[in-house]
């Protein structure tokens, strides 16, 4: 076991505050800071004086900064990945890999920053010039979820920093240490004082609503559910905030006759049981075409079979727990209904006996749309299984759904490879893949899945405005 305390001196120990514990053992992990309104208001207040210094600074000062700051989330690598596991439940493999994806953030826009163009445009008058700048934004605040506590939070941070703004930064409750790692990393990569600022507590409503509404805060950037996210962007709309929302999925898993079969499992695995079912691009539903459904059954069904429950800081396992027993009864209340509705449990289909916040890796087969799971947010290692006939009929399912983020699917068939990507409205299709995230990509979703792109080149489009200037005289 890495002994992380030193990366979360100072932040944990109060008398009073927000209690972390982990999932997997119930183990009291420390009490973090629970800032007041007045704190967090005086915090947005230190934001904005820090703006006007950081943004002044070259791109290349302040991508400086960040590269230290990304050496030394890879030189803490280790401790971070502890602290992810310890108070999230993923696997350790899993957070080893969360804490390289978060840093990749770190590195990419470190030189983005330096890239932030505008424009000279040619003009429609001989005496005057067309001329196009990019600015930062001013103070952002970041909401965040418990499922990638690291990535989450430098997927936001690291364009916005790089661009010139600050930010302030909520994680979820199940996870702020994490975060304070990181802003503990910050501080030393030398980021000054308000450029940074975590602010956890025991009440998100109250403080997210200081977070979107107040007049210096000028963008949200959230990620979570997408009903927290539709009152966020309503409470932004009182002072216009620019907003970038990244919300749920419910993502299709589609596997055609024509497609490798065994790349369609290995595809599923990764795609399904990451995070024990917590991300939000995890397969949410299964379509397997008639003519290969009994071959990917079984063989998806044996494959699971070999995943081993427990607690994700413990050598072998990998599904950890869920993130409290309220996931648990929501994922046990969605296989109780399915069945009601006429599905087969052909694997798992109870609590595991881990503890309370585990639940078996469950296959449902003889899934159809009409049934509750098909339209839920699953977030738990359940892989419902429908059987479609035919191209047509299978786009037009996947489609069914306010959801848009990530979809997936199988085939060798090439003229249907174009035409099923052109044909699902979502942000993301992985074809002949089960896992498409990275830092070099536009990670993000359509419909009620979101606003907005994190990672790539776009990624730092959410952190500037456009400022246009006429110059006459000429
Ligand atoms: P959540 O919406 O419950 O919480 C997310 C964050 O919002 C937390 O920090 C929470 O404290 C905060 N929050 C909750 N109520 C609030 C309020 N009234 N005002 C201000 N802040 C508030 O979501 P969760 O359970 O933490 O995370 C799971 C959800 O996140 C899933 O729907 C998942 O799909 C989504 N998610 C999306 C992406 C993406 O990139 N699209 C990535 C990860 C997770």
């Amino acid at each position: 076991m890495t002994d992380y305390s030193a990366l979360l001196a100072g932040y944990t120990g109060f008398e009073k505050g927000l209690d972390v514990s982990n999932p997997a053992t119930g183990a009291s992990l420390g009490t973090v800071k629970d800032w007041s309104e007045e704190e967090v208001t005086s915090a947005i207040a230190d934001a904005a004086e820090t703006f006007k210094e950081w943004s002044q600074r070259t791109a290349k000062d302040r991508a400086a900064v960040l590269r230290r700051w990304f050496n030394l989330i890879n030189e803490n690598a280790e401790a971070l990945a502890h602290i992810i596991t310890a108070e999230c439940g993923k696997p350790l493999a899993e957070a080893r890999g969360e804490v390289a994806y978060g840093a990749s953030f770190v590195e990419w826009f470190a030189e983005e920053g330096k890239r932030i163009y505008g424009d000279i445009v040619p003009t429609h008058a001989t005496d005057k010039r067309i001329i196009v700048m990019k600015q930062a934004i001013g103070v952002v605040s970041a909401i965040t979820p418990w499922n990638f506590p690291v990535a989450m939070i430098t997927r936001k941070v690291a364009p916005a920093i790089a661009a010139g703004c600050t930010a302030l930064i909520k994680p979820a409750e199940a996870t702020p240490l994490s975060a304070y790692a990181l802003e503990k990393l910050a501080i030393e990569a030398g980021m000054p004082k308000g450029v940074f600022t975590v602010v956890s507590t025991t009440d998100p409503a109250g403080i997210g609503k200081i977070l979107t509404t107040h007049p210096t805060i000028r963008k949200i950037s959230f990620t979570g559910s997408t009903a927290v996210g539709k009152l966020l962007l309503a409470q932004g709309a009182g002072t216009v905030k620019k907003a970038s929302m990244e919300l749920g999925g419910n993502a299709p898993f589609i596997v055609f006759d024509d497609a490798d079969i065994d790349a369609a499992v290995a595809g599923a695995m990764v795609s399904k049981y990451r995070n024990a079912g917590q991300t939000c691009v995890c397969a949410n539903r299964f379509f397997v075409q008639e003519g290969v459904y009994d071959e990917f059954v079984e063989k998806f069904t044996a494959a699971i079979k070999g995943l081993k429950v427990g607690d994700g800081a413990v050598d072998g396992t990998t599904v950890g727990p869920l993130i409290n027993e309220a996931a648990v009864d929501k994922v046990a209340g969605l296989v109780d209904s399915a069945k009601k509705e006429g599905a087969t449990v052909t694997l798992g289909g109870n609590r595991h006996d881990a503890g309370p916040n585990f639940f078996e890796p469950t296959v449902l087969t003889g899934v159809t749309s009409d049934m509750e799971i098909a339209s839920s947010e699953i977030f738990g290692p359940i892989a419902p299984i429908f059987k479609f006939k035919d191209e047509d009929d299978v786009v037009r399912q996947a489609n069914d759904t306010p959801y848009g983020l990530c979809a997936y699917f199988y085939s060798h068939n090439l003229g249907r490879v174009w035409r099923v990507a052109e044909g699902l409205e979502y942000g993301m299709v992985g074809i002949n893949e089960g896992i498409i995230s990275t830092e070099l990509a536009p990670f993000g979703g359509v419909k009620e899945s979101g606003l907005g792109r994190e990672g790539s080149r776009y990624g730092i489009d959410d952190y500037v405005e456009i400022k246009y200037c006429l110059m006459g005289g000429i």
